[in-house]
């Protein structure tokens, strides 16, 4: 692989605090945050609203095309609360936040989620399923979980992963 700069994958159940981790961790860096969320709507990658869920229904295929040439580039940091259809090849690290369901539950209903949706995330959480995820789709020593539920844990995960960075840049300096 090619990359001058590693792809990062930052995921996590809705409400743990992907967006706020990547737009900060873009502004330190200058790697690009890849809002999955925004290139579904932007490039109509999907098959429609789902009226329940409140939400896009994805069409994957359609998505990694719009992808592929950032990807191939390198520098991204994807942001999406699913990890299992980006191509091993393309990442290097990925981030799974985790945050108490009780703070999860406040920033959702923050959110006026539907509350069959803050049921489902708030379970999703409390049983692992997206750090699970993570394991079943790329090697484990590529996947970190990290705490989300304070901004002193977010300071903390930052620092973290431009530590991770800065060793990979030496690693795979040519
Ligand atoms: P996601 O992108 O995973 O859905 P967001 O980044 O949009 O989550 O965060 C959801 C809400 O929770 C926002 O109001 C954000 O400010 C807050 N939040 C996220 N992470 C933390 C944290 N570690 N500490 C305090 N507040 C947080
Ligand atoms: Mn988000």
């Amino acid at each position: 692989m090619s990359r001058t700069l590693p792809n990062i994958i930052i995921t996590g159940t809705p409400g743990v605090g992907k967006t706020s981790h990547c737009e900060l961790l873009a502004e330190r860096t200058g790697l690009r945050h890849v809002s999955i969320n925004q290139i579904v709507k932007d490039r109509e990658c999907h098959e429609g609203w789902d009226k329940e869920y409140e939400s896009w229904i994805v069409d994957e295929d359609k998505l990694l095309d719009a992808i592929e040439d950032d990807a191939k580039k390198g520098g991204c940091i994807l942001d999406w609360h699913a990890c299992d259809l980006f191509p091993k090849s393309w990442i290097d690290l990925v981030v799974v936040l985790r945050v108490g369901s009780a703070t999860l539950y406040d920033r959702l209903k923050l959110r006026n989620y539907p509350e069959i949706k803050l049921q489902e995330n708030i379970d999703s959480e409390i049983m692992d399923v997206l750090y699970q995820e993570a394991l079943e789709s790329y090697d484990a020593e590529i996947v970190v979980d990290l705490q989300s539920n304070t901004s002193e844990d977010m300071d903390a995960n930052l620092d973290r992963i431009e530590a991770w960075l800065k060793q990979w840049k030496e690693d795979n300096a040519q």
